[in-house]
């Protein structure tokens, strides 16, 4: 009997963001897997089991999730934010296209989550507002080139850029490099957005410029996003501005 395969977004942290469609793949579900620290974000439920496991091990946990699944079992696989972003969606489509032929034969179904960018650039106002883009800044599954390659195109065609992943014990230079490339192409007043840990008890949103951006603001918990040219900060009476990108463009001037 062929069981199926709920890879499920737990959105940012706070309960009430996540969908109740996840909310009910994680109930319906009696085996759960995920990273530890995410795994902790769900409610134990009598009778399920869980299978923590180290945030590096992205491919063998959704080997075992699919092993699991193909023995009939209802099996719910859990990622922070968006499943397909950044996180184990993709690691279980890649098992699955390398894996046994029969695992095709799973029942898999994608739970959306709210994406850290998304839940930041609510907290702010609208930065989104206009063109972006999201990049990971994390060199571990693609070469630092390809991350300096594409930070400077999507620099230099003035999106508002996401940047997940800025910085771990393992990648502590990363973000600096990233800020110091920006800073040779975009202008000084650009603004800077650190979010961290949105939605959760410890929420710390900071908005800099580009000049003074400073990179040891950010842990792993933060996205950190760089406005175009077009984002703006609304002043208010208390202190914290809106910052917003507008939706219209004007033409270069030639
Ligand atoms: N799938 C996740 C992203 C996983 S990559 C999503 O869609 O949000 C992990 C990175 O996401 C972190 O390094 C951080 O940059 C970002 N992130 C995840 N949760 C966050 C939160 N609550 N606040 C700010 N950034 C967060």
């Amino acid at each position: 009997m062929t069981g199926c395969l709920a890879i499920v977004g737990l959105g940012p942290g706070a309960e009430e963001l996540q969908t109740p469609q996840a909310r009910a793949a994680l109930e319906q579900a009696t085996d759960l897997l995920g990273y530890t620290t995410y795994l902790n974000r769900v409610p134990a439920k009598p009778g399920q089991n869980r299978h923590g496991s180290d945030n590096r091990e992205e491919i063998a946990r959704a080997r075992s999730a699919l092993e699991i699944a193909y023995t009939g079992k209802h099996v719910a696989i859990v990622s922070s934010g968006d499943p397909g972003v950044f996180a184990m969606a993709a690691a279980v489509f890649e098992a699955i296209d390398n894996g046994e032929p029969a695992w095709r034969e799973i029942d898999v179904t994608v739970i959306p989550g709210i994406s850290a960018m998304f839940a930041a650039a609510s907290r702010l106002g609208a930065p989104l507002g206009h063109d972006f883009c999201a990049i990971s800044l994390s060199d571990n599954l693609k070469p630092w080139e390809t991350v300096i390659r594409r930070l400077e195109a999507a620099a230099s065609a003035d999106f508002v850029i996401a940047l997940y992943n800025p910085i771990s014990k393992a990648r502590p230079w990363q973000l600096g490099a990233a800020f110091d490339l920006l800073r040779s192409i975009r202008a000084p007043q650009t603004p800077v957005i650190f979010a961290t840990a949105v939605s959760r008890a410890d929420e710390q949103i900071e908005i800099a410029d580009l000049a003074s951006a400073d990179p040891a603001r950010a842990d792993m918990r933060t996205l950190v996003m760089i406005g175009s040219s077009a984002t703006r900060l609304v002043p208010r009476p208390n202190g914290e501005p809106w910052v917003y990108t507008p939706r219209s463009v004007e033409a270069p001037v030639s």
